[in-house]
This record gives structure tokens, sequence and C-alpha cells, in this order.
């Protein structure tokens, strides 16, 4: 399998390279020349494997054996050893017809662990192996930067800078990047939203002389890898649907709290890889941007919110660029000159078949604070669930969007982590150990202006300071 941007300018490029590339050098995203698809006997000898087993053999068709076999699979044993639950990604039913996907059994109890995990592993193996010294450079609205923190902190050869919106994340997600000790860490509260962190980070990016020289490498969703490992996933929660759901079901649809369309965009190829989905859902929250293209073909970013699920405060989904992609037939033109009138104008907008086809394929429901809440503690009285902020737009978007058929939730986070939202519905929870923990630690952090050159400084400083 090889690997080529959106925009058409860069091809060939086989895994590790384009795991080190990030964004491609074209200001395009990375994906597979051609994506992989799976028969229904696979499916079925599928369905019997663990999730270690379920990521190995879906990683065996993107990596190109660049990987010794018995050095990826201790890569996978490694990324998931951490996580709380035998089965890394528990499905539970809700209701009739509704399942619960449990992603935020990791080490900083939100789904970015399962991608994140691996890819902290990985990032290691590369800079050992290549002999590399790997800088990482990531923006976060939360969750990704606890995650990928925790997966490289203190690692041999790599260095972590993480850029987070000042006061726009939860304190338990403040807590969880800024409390690490270890010295390969910076972490730079910037003024400003996520959509300006993750403004700055692509910009530095695309500055390729600056992204040579300093080593840069991404863990944002840019990162093609990231959306691989999130497919499984989705195999591994329809195979669990089937043996819980009487008679099984032939299609299973899935509402997913997106905000930068990582996630979703990953349920999308693995649909696209053979696995019967039905729908795909985008739940938002007031950051609609998704539900506003689905209603009506146009892309075009509104007014930020801060709402009560701030990972998902994002107005420009840096992975929405892959699914047009698909969308426009491959064609890689036609992507450059919306790519390039939406940077020009800031909006962009798809013809009525295009459209036709989008709405074949995606439902979307943004859910407002009150719903949210209100979900919450629907669920809460019903069955004693605590659904966090993130899984209950989810939650409510199945509910308002679905088809009748099978939905599969997708839970983003632990309630604990947005403890902010759940006190406002009057639920009482216990936070786990390792988060009552964090509450005593001493934190380390930098505040900065949201400017793209003041960032750059800061950067070369502390990557240069590293050797
Ligand atoms: C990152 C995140 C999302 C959104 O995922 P995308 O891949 O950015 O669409 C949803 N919920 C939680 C808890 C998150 O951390």
């Amino acid at each position: 399998m090889q690997y080529m941007s959106t925009r058409g300018n860069v091809s060939g490029v086989g895994f590790i390279d384009a795991f080190l590339m990030g964004l491609a050098t074209d200001g395009g995203l990375l994906v597979p020349q051609q994506i992989p698809t799976v028969s229904a006997e696979t499916l079925k000898a599928w369905s019997k494997l663990s999730y270690q087993e379920l990521t190995l053999a879906i990683l065996d068709l993107y990596t190109n054996n660049e990987i010794p076999a018995d050095d990826l699979k201790k890569l996978v044993a490694d990324s998931y050893s951490t996580f709380r639950h035998p089965e890394v990604t528990p499905v539970t039913k809700l209701k009739d017809k509704l399942y619960l996907l449990e992603l935020f059994h990791g080490p900083t109890f939100a789904f970015k662990d399962i991608a994140l995990q691996f890819m902290g592993q990985l990032y290691t193996y590369v800079a050992r192996t290549r002999n590399l010294k790997i800088n990482i450079l990531g923006a976060t609205s939360g969750d990704t930067g606890a995650s990928s923190i925790e997966g490289v902190r203190g690692k041999e050869g790599i260095n972590i800078c993480i850029l987070h919106p000042h006061g726009k994340v939860s304190k338990v997600q403040e807590l969880q990047m800024t409390t690490v000790t270890e010295d390969n860490v910076l972490n730079l509260s910037v003024h400003g939203n996520f959509d300006d962190c993750q403004r700055i980070i692509k910009d530095l990016f695309a500055d390729l002389d600056f992204k040579s020289k300093n080593n840069l490498c991404a863990i944002n969703s840019i990162n093609i890898v990231r959306i691989i490992a999130q497919t499984v996933y989705y195999f591994y929660a329809y195979f669990r649907v089937q043996e819980q759901e009487a008679g099984g079901a032939e299609q299973v649809s899935f509402s997913v709290p997106s905000g930068n369309f990582g996630d979703i965009f990953a349920g999308y190829l693995a649909k696209r890889m053979g696995l019967p989905v039905d729908r795909l859902i985008v739940a938002t929250n007031a950051n609609n941007i998704l539900e506003r293209f689905v209603d009506t073909g146009v892309y075009k970013p509104d007014n930020f919110r801060m709402t009560h699920s701030p990972s998902m405060d994002i107005q420009v989904a840096s992975n929405f660029e892959r699914y047009l992609y698909y969308v426009l037939g491959e064609d890689t033109a036609a992507i450059e000159t919306l790519m390039n009138a939406f940077r020009s104008e800031g909006n962009l907008s798809v013809n009525e078949e295009t459209l036709a086809k989008v709405r074949s394929e995606f439902g979307a429901y943004g859910v407002d604070n009150d719903e949210c809440l209100d979900t919450i503690k629907r669920f809460e009285s019903a069955n004693g669930y605590i659904l966090d902020p993130h899984s209950a737009c989810g939650v409510a978007a199945a509910e308002q969007r679905g088809t009748g058929g099978v939905i599969v939730s997708l839970a983003t986070a632990h309630p604990a982590k947005f403890d902010e939202a759940v006190q406002l519905t009057g639920i009482k929870q216990t936070f786990p150990a390792q988060i009552e923990a964090l509450f005593n630690k001493p934190q380390s952090f930098k505040i900065v202006a949201g400017e793209t050159s003041i960032i750059a400084s800061e950067l070369v400083e502390f990557f240069g300071s590293r050797g």
C-alpha cells in the first residue's frame, strides 16, 4: 500500500514515510492510493479475533510489511496493555437497537488513546530503528494533547510540544497535560481557540523548511496512521453487535461525536473497506459546521461557541478534505480548486448531485447545551449510566437521526473528564483514582499569544535546547 495526497502532487509514499510526513508536503492530506477491501469471508474470520488481533489484521493491509511481524505484534500488544478493559473497546446495550461503543478505557480516559497509544509506540520504534530525532507538534481541544503526551513522555529520541487553547479545555484535560514532569514535554497554552491552534500548526507544517529543520512530526488526525488505527473499533463493534442482537443485524449505523471529522472519517474508511455500515451520523454541538454542510452543501465556518463538550468546539474540520476527495470521485484537481476557494473566500460548496450522495451516506444533528444535559440526565435515571457530554451528543443524534435499524453510538470520553458539565445535571459522580490523583500535582505550562511566529520561536528554543 502506498499513500498519496488529496491534492495530487505527492504519491508513492510508503507507510512509515506517510506516518512521518503527517500533512502532505503539497498541503493536502494523505490517503491510501487504493482502499483495501475485505471479503465477506474475511469479515467472518475477523469476527472471532481479539481487539489486538483485529488491529494486526487491519494494519497488515496498510503497512506494506515495512515493520517485521514480530515487532508489529509487540507494538500493538504494548499499545493496548495500558487499557483498563480486557476487550479494549467493549460494546454495551443502552436500549432497544441502541448500543454504546465505550472508547474511554485507555490511560487518559478518552477515545484518542486508541490511536495515540499506538502512534506513541510507533514513533518510539521509528526513532530507534531509523536513528531519528522526532519532535512532535500537535494542537488539541484537550484530549489529543493528554493522550499523545502520555504516549511519549520520557521516551528516548522524542520531544513533544502541544498547543491548547488557554482556559478552553476542561480542568481534568488541563491537569492531564500539564502535570507531566518529564522534560521532553512542552505545553503551550495559547490565547485563542482550538481553530487558532490548528491553523498555527498547519502553517508550521506547511513551511517545509521549518518542518525539516525542526524534525517536526504530526500527532493530529491529519496523520493517516491515526485514522487507520481508528477503523479497528468500527469492525470490532460491528462483530459484538452481531453477537448481542437477536438474529444479528445486516447493517449497522454509527453515531459519532465529531469535531475534526477524524473519527467519523475512520468509520467511512471502514465502510469503504467493506464493513456493512448503513448510515454515519455526524453528531456535533452548537459548533455545527458539519450539520450545516449536510443540510445545505455549503461548508462555511460560523462564530466559535464554547459548549459543554469542549473537545468538539471546532469550526474547521481538517479531515473533511479527505471525505471531499472521495465524494468528488478522487478528483485531486477538484480538491485543489475547492480548497483554494475555501482559503480565499472562507467557504466552499458542492453541487446538488454531490450533496445527494453525501446525504445517502451521512446524517447530521447538532445538539445544543440543554439537549446535551437533558440526555445525560435521561440515561442516568433510566439506566444508571452516566454519559459524558460528548457521548451524550452522540446518543441524542442517534435518537434523532436513526433509520430504525441498529445504531452504535460512540462513547468518546469518560464522564469524570468533564465534571463541569455533569455537575450541571445535578448528578454526583465519583472520580476514578487516576483522575482524583491529578488534583494534587503541580502544573507546568507557558501562556503565549496565538501568533505563528511566536509559537515558531518557542519551538526552536525548546527543540533546540533538547539537542
Ligand atoms: C476529539 C474528540 C471528539 C471529536 O473527534 P474528531 O475526530 O475530532 O471528530 C469527540 N469527543 C471527544 C471526547 C474527543 O476527545
